[in-house]
């Protein structure tokens, strides 16, 4: 019952969610999927150039990121980088299951409060604090949350 509450909470996020990433999925052939914490996490070999990952409901998508440490494109995936945003878009995963449907409001103000750094946007800062710490085995496999 509880599950049932919390996935209709999250619902209207999650159809935004559904359809963002079904797009990219088509728009993309490169992509698979890992579930943590509830959440079911595509990873993208390819994202707009503006997004790294997205984050509604029980939906998040992930850019497999090529980049060195200092900000140099790559062919060679940087799966820290990646984990890093993984855990990240998980508390964004967490804010929702707390605002339900107000996470929607919540996250647009956050991308119209242009006048604020984004790092310190309510949403980022707090998605940054409470974000979950992931980790992977060997080459985008074996994602797991460490505890
Ligand atoms: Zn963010």
């Amino acid at each position: 019952m509880k599950k049932v509450l919390l996935l209709l909470w999250q619902l209207p996020q999650s159809i935004i969610g559904f359809i963002c990433v079904a797009f990219w999925c088509i728009v993309t052939s490169e992509y698979y999927y890992v579930t943590l914490n509830g959440t079911a996490i595509f990873l993208f070999d390819k994202f707009p150039s503006w997004i790294w990952g997205i984050s509604f409901g029980t939906i998040a998508g992930v850019e497999k990121v090529k980049y060195t440490s200092s900000g140099i494109k790559t062919n060679i995936v940087s799966w820290e980088t990646v984990t890093n945003i993984m855990g990240h878009e998980l508390g964004y995963a967490t804010q929702s299951k707390i605002l339900g449907p107000v996470y929607l409001i919540a996250i647009l103000l956050q991308h119209v409060t242009i006048w604020i750094p984004y790092e310190k946007r309510f949403m980022e800062a707090w998605a940054n604090k409470i974000g979950i710490k992931v980790t992977c085995g060997y080459n985008g496999k074996a994602f797991k949350i460490v505890n």
